[in-house]
Parts: C-alpha cells; sequence; structure tokens
C-alpha cells in the first residue's frame, strides 16, 4: 500500500479515528469522512491532531482524490461511495490492515460466530497474568490503530469481525483463532453461507509453518472448509466431544488436556474454570492453547483460568430473588448462543426471548426447549416467528408490553429453583438502543421485584 499521500478514513468510530491518528504520525496527508454525526469526543481527538474531517456527507471531491482508504467495517460493500470507490481502483482496507503495518508485535487473532469478546478477554487475561506486555484491540471497542501509534506492545490480542476481515490482504496473524462458524450477518454476505466462511477463514489467510492455527474440531461447517482454505500453520484443534493427540480435548475426568508442541501438557478440571458452560470450555480451551503456545507456566494459566470474571451481559448472573435465578444474556443475538446459554443450565427455565429476528432458524432450539423451557415470554415487535417455533414445545408462550412486563410475568411463573434467563435469539433496536441497553434494562426491573 502507499506509504505516503493522501489518506481517507470513511467512519469516524473507534477504529477510524485510531487510523486518522496513526496515519497523521506516520506522514499522512489525512481526512475523515463521516455519513453521520461524529461524536464530541471523537471530534476533540482529531482536532487536537489538525486532522481534517466531515461529518453528515461523504464529499466526493475530497474522497475520490484518495491514495489510500481505510474503512469502517460498518460501511457495507453496496454503500454507493464504496461503489465509486471501488470503480476508480482504490485500495480500500481495514484499520487492522493498514496498521498492522507498523508493528513488528505478535498478533493473536480471534474470530467466530460466538465466543469472541469472551475468549478475547480471557486470552488478555491469561497472557497478561502470565507476565507478558500485551495490548487489546479490535471489535472490542479499542483501536488497534491507536495502540500501534501510541502505546507499542509486544503482542496484541485482537478481537476481529467478519468485517473487519472483509478488508484485509496482506495481514498475517502469528496466532489464528476460529472459535466456531455458524449463520450470523448473511445479509451482508449475499445470503451465502459459503461467503461468511469464507470471510472467517481469511484469518488464516498469509500463515507460515511458523505460525498456529487453533479452531474447534466439533464444528461441522469448520471441519467441511477446512480443506477449501489450507494454511502451513500449526494445526491445534480443541475438542469438546472427542480426543486428539495435538491440541486441546476434555477427558473422561472432565480434564482440559492442553498439548502443544514442544510444550509440557497442561491439565485442569473442567469445575475449576471461573466460566461455566460447555461454550466456556471451548473458550477455555481456546485461550489456553494460545498461553501454552507463548510457553506460560501451567500454574499462572490455572490462576488466570479460574479467577477470570467475564464482561457484562453474558450469561451475567443477576440475583436470586425468592429462589429465582435470574441471568442477564442480553449479548445472545443469534440463536447459536442461545442454545449455549439453555445448554448450561440444569433447571427449568422461563426465557424472555425475541426482538428483530435476523431471519433465524429455531429448529436446533426445539429439543432444549421442550426438556427444560416451562415458559416463554416474548419480547420485541415481531413475535409471530416465536409463537409458530414452539407452539409444540412448551407450555406457555406470551407476549410483554416492556422489559419490566417481562420481568414480572417470569417473576410469576417462576418457581422456587427455576432460572429467569434473558437471551433473546435476535437484535434489541426495535425496544432498546443496543444489546447493552436490553441488558440494563433487564437488570433494573430485577432489582425492582
Ligand atoms: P461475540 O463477541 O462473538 O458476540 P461473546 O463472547 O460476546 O461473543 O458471547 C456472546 C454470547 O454467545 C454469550 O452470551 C454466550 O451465550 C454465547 N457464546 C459464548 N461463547 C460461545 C461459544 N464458544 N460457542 C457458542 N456460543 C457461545
Amino acid at each position: 500500500y502507499p506509504q505516503s499521500g493522501r489518506l481517507v478514513i470513511l467512519g469516524a468510530g473507534e477504529s477510524g479515528v485510531g487510523a486518522a491518528i496513526l496515519g497523521k504520525d506516520k506522514g499522512f496527508d489525512v481526512f475523515v469522512s463521516d455519513m453521520g454525526s461524529i461524536s464530541d469526543k471523537y471530534k476533540a481527538d482529531l482536532q487536537a491532531e489538525g486532522i481534517a474531517f466531515e461529518e453528515g456527507q461523504h464529499s466526493e471531491e475530497l474522497i475520490l482524490n484518495a491514495d489510500l482508504v481505510v474503512k469502517s467495517p460498518g460501511i457495507p460493500e453496496k454503500a454507493p461511495m464504496i461503489k465509486k470507490l471501488r470503480a476508480a481502483g482504490l485500495p480500500i482496507i481495514s484499520e487492522i490492515e493498514f496498521a498492522a503495518q507498523y508493528t513488528d508485535a505478535k498478533l493473536f487473532c480471534i474470530t467466530g460466530s460466538n465466543g469472541k469478546t469472551t475468549t478475547t478477554l480471557l486470552t488478555y487475561h491469561i497472557l497478561k497474568n502470565g507476565g507478558m506486555d500485551v495490548g487489546l484491540a479490535g471489535n472490542i471497542g479499542n483501536s488497534f490503530a491507536l495502540q500501534v501509534a501510541r502505546e507499542h506492545h509486544e503482542a496484541y490480542v485482537l478481537e476481529i469481525s467478519s468485517f473487519m476481515l472483509d478488508d484485509m490482504y496482506h495481514f498475517r496473524a502469528d496466532v489464528a483463532v476460529i472459535l466456531n462458524i455458524t449463520p450470523d450477518h448473511l445479509d451482508r454476505y449475499d445470503y451465502k453461507m459459503e461467503n461468511y466462511v469464507a470471510s472467517k477463514f481469511r484469518m488464516v489467510q498469509n500463515q507460515t509453518s511458523a505460525d498456529y492455527f487453533i479452531y474447534c474440531m466439533d464444528d461441522p461447517e469448520t471441519m467441511a472448509a477446512l480443506a477449501k482454505h489450507p494454511t502451513a500453520a500449526v494445526h491445534l484443534p480443541f475438542t469438546y466431544d472427542s480426543m486428539t493427540e495435538l491440541g486441546a480435548y476434555v477427558d473422561t475426568a472432565k480434564n482440559i488436556n492442553i498439548l502443544v508442541p514442544n510444550r509440557d501438557a497442561f491439565i485442569m478440571n473442567i469445575e475449576e474454570l471461573s466460566l461455566q458452560g460447555k461454550h466456556n470450555v471451548y473458550n477455555n480451551m481456546a485461550s489456553g492453547l494460545v498461553g501454552k503456545i507463548q510457553q506460560l507456566r501451567n500454574k499462572a494459566m490455572m490462576e488466570s483460568m479460574s479467577s477470570f470474571t467475564n464482561v457484562e451481559h453474558r450469561l451475567e448472573h443477576v440475583a436470586i430473588i425468592g429462589g429465582v435465578n435470574y441471568i442477564n444474556d442480553s449479548k445472545a443475538t443469534n440463536v447459536n448462543s442461545v442454545w449455549y446459554a439453555l445448554e448450561s443450565f440444569s433447571t427449568d427455565i422461563v426465557l424472555i426471548m425475541g426482538g428483530v429476528d435476523k431471519g433465524n432458524d429455531y429448529e436446533m432450539l426445539k429439543d432444549l426447549v421442550r426438556s427444560k423451557v416451562k415458559a416463554i415470554i416474548c419480547i420485541g415487535k415481531d413475535t409471530g416467528r416465536i409463537h409458530e417455533a414452539f407452539e409444540d414445545d412448551t407450555e406457555v408462550i406470551v407476549n410483554s408490553a416492556s422489559m419490566s412486563d417481562a420481568v414480572q410475568i417470569a417473576s410469576h411463573l417462576a418457581k422456587k429453583g427455576d432460572t429467569v434467563l434473558l437471551s433473546p435469539a435476535c437484535a434489541s433496536f426495535d425496544w432498546f438502543k443496543n444489546y447493552e441497553d436490553r441488558g440494563d434494562k433487564f437488570k433494573e426491573a430485577v432489582m425492582t421485584l
């Protein structure tokens, strides 16, 4: 890519502003353009650096003269300005791709349909506790470019979304993790699963035999795609359901075994993990593999894996009221994550779900709903598909008028020992600002019971 000239950044969020600052440091003539409004904080950051910007529009005459374009992952390929830039033959890359050119740090990169944030934070926790000088960045909300410009760590743990991967070409991950691949965001991939899978596998492009590729052997989409997307990296699969000589598996005594070439074996019982549930055993195996690649001591890793606390809204314990356990899993915005949420409880469940349906197929939930869910309380605008999907599988399906209404109904239906679980399988923007707002409203309503 050009190392000087005009750098145009589309989208002034965390990643765009970070890329602008790094670009300025590297001597580019930087211009930032955002179709929406730019937050006061980011405006102040740009002004402080003397970087030109516009908001509420994309001015062609200020954009089409670019030498290099860095685009926010939120802007789809079919956006008119992107089409014009493509027609002009200009290179369009992601902030990660741009920033990676300017660092020699080791890059531990995590993608997947579910569990990215949890695994990224857990990996960061393990490496930092293990004594490494490590940065945390990517989709998690911290700009990688800004850290490359201003912090200079020896390694980074990066949460990478498929939208970011779409604009990555030369990037090389020292360690690439693909946690799982289940349908999500298909609207951005021409409704073709193979396109979405190919996007995820961009994670391993350019890897060499000095690198590592960590993936889930129990994930059918990943396994089916392996042959089509070869990588020279050392393969380290992880599995709950079988065994492996290299990588990680769970033995009959419920111990995680982590086996990386030329490292001592790591063994820890799953009961001792601070994050419970099968999905979190997967996340711990993936993170533990990264730790072992980095030759961390087993004792330090065990300490990290038993002490880690996750961020809010992911199977977050809220309160026990009248013997009923209230759990906030607002971040479960697709069907697969609801499956793992239901799977992780052994009690009867009153499930609060619904919102903006993303073309959900609820089939995979039916068995678990039949065996564990005594009632479903729908939130959000279009609840028809939930009624249709589960009418034969549970006693009660009712609509609610608001989150507090839903929590009230749930508290009446739940008996001592039951779990009330908010795990929506849907996007939140019909009734709420975002999934955090949805989870906060749930927690507030629980606290007034
Ligand atoms: P992401 O960043 O990919 O959205 P999160 O770590 O925020 O993932 O977790 C979102 C939800 O996905 C969690 O609430 C949990 O229910 C579910 N989940 C977490 N890890 C996994 C996994 N390995 N496989 C399937 N579902 C998972």
